[in-house]
């Protein structure tokens, strides 16, 4: 068994889609980033490569590359999960915080389960999504940037 932690924040600007575990949430404001600056599924992928031991998201897909830019995190997390799976590891389980004053997540959190399950090749029992405030405090807390933290265990698949 291994582990493997991510963390991600990303500025919340008007003018961008907000995209959160790949799914499209209707809200005032988006992510600002090179992709589309989905911080669940950034802090899913850092997770990932953590505990395969293959570095970190910024290596694998440099947010100063054109080929990079608004390409999907969905697109992202499947050759993420490609390269975990060649090193031979499965997925055991996903656990996520999102950190985040607005807009409420709770109408999308199965959305966000399916969508990285169905990736990650595991049930959505197994993709667990947390959400809190921070109860107005500091920067997150005004609404000025949305942050994720992510926990992944890996097992050898053979
Ligand atoms: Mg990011």
């Amino acid at each position: 068994m291994r582990v493997g932690t991510g963390y991600d924040i990303h500025r919340l600007i008007q003018g961008r889609k907000l995209v959160l575990g790949g799914v499209v949430i209707p809200f005032e404001k988006g992510l600002l980033g090179h992709s589309d600056a989905d911080v669940v599924l950034h802090a899913l992928c850092d997770a990932l490569l953590g505990a395969a031991g293959l570095g970190d998201i910024g290596q694998h897909f440099p947010d100063t590359e054109p080929r990079f830019k608004g390409i999907s995190s969905m697109e992202l997390l499947a050759r993420t999960f490609q390269l975990v799976r060649d090193k031979g590891f499965s997925v055991n389980n996903v656990d996520t915080t999102i950190l985040a004053e607005a807009p409420k997540l709770d109408p999308h959190r199965s959305a966000m389960q399916a969508n990285m399950a169905s990736v990650l090749e595991v049930s959505p029992a197994d993709v667990n999504i947390k959400a809190t405030t921070m109860e107005g405090l500091g920067t997150i807390g005004k609404g000025e940037a949305i942050a994720a933290m992510c926990v992944v265990t890996l097992q050898e698949k053979y």
